[in-house]
């Protein structure tokens, strides 16, 4: 059964801040995944990502991507769907040099309307993506959807899941960021039960097997009725706790990558890669 952990991004403590070394530095210090972070946008050449593609299979480091946060695939201003459009093919040619398996990205905004609609319109605008993926040959790359943190967005849990169903698992995955579900559900991730029906959600919901090879994100959070506000270390509130959803994880064979996104980045994903090993 196989957890991988990583930092979102070049480690903290790499000293060369290339993706290159930081894939060479997750390597060094036992770590076995890495989120590649494009979100201020795509500024690395197909060449670049190739060369670290090659390297991070050679050193079994694992690759997802971040793709940039101003992708709306539900804008209100239809004018804006080209640049969402833009910057997710901008983001899959990237990880297809680069190997990566999940592209990870924010679905969207609700600006009031109800969530059929916000659906419909990210089906249409993803499909449209994943036809332009085709006719690239970019086969092998997942859109990732991720869950928000904010109520204001357009994607939880659930809407991901229907719209990757719909989109198709061969397309299309559901992101849990376990610490914007916390925010959301405004503290509800606390015992075991708590994570165990995230993955039941998932199992239901999307694919049986989506279970043994989920890609997920996990950071404390502090945050305020209208969803997240900030990012903590691991172990500093337990708000959500680390613990019970490793344990969820051992008990029921689940597998799959754990990226980091506390700002203590690699040095959180290794505490919590020690106490998956301790179990
Ligand atoms: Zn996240």
């Amino acid at each position: 059964m196989v957890l991988n952990f990583g930092p979102a991004g070049i480690p903290l403590d790499c000293p060369q801040r290339s993706t290159l070394e930081g894939v060479r530095y997750s390597a060094k210090i036992g770590l076995r995944a890495m989120e590649c972070e494009f979100v201020r946008g795509v500024r690395m050449s197909e060449a670049e990502a190739r060369i670290v593609g090659a390297e991070a299979a050679r050193l079994g480091v694992s690759l997802s991507a971040h793709a940039p946060y101003y992708i709306n695939c539900c804008p209100t201003d239809k004018s804006k769907e080209a640049t969402a459009e833009r910057n997710l093919l901008a983001t899959a040619k990237i990880a297809s040099a680069l190997g990566v398996k999940t592209i990870v990205f924010h679905p969207g905004y609700r600006m009031g309307r109800d969530s059929p609609t916000c659906l419909k319109q990210a089906k249409v605008l993803l499909e449209q993506v994943l036809e332009k993926m085709r006719e690239l040959k970019i086969k092998s790359v997942l859109l990732g959807l991720e869950t928000v943190g904010k109520h204001a967005q357009f994607g939880n849990l659930s809407e991901n899941c229907e719209l990757s169903k719909a989109l198709g698992e061969e397309n299309t995955v559901p992101v849990v960021d376990f610490a914007h579900v916390h925010a959301t559900r405004e503290g509800g991730l606390k015992t075991k039960n708590d994570f165990k029906k995230i993955f039941d959600e998932l199992e239901r919901s999307f694919s049986s097997s989506y279970v043994k090879r989920f890609h997920s994100h996990f950071s404390e959070i502090e945050f305020s009725e209208k969803g997240e506000r900030y990012h903590l270390p691991l172990h500093s509130k337990d708000s959500p706790p680390i613990t019970p959803l490793l344990q969820v994880i051992k008990e029921n064979n689940y597998a799959g990558t754990i990226i980091c996104e506390t700002p203590e980045l690699e040095r959180d994903a290794l505490k919590m890669q020690e106490e998956w090993k301790r179990m």
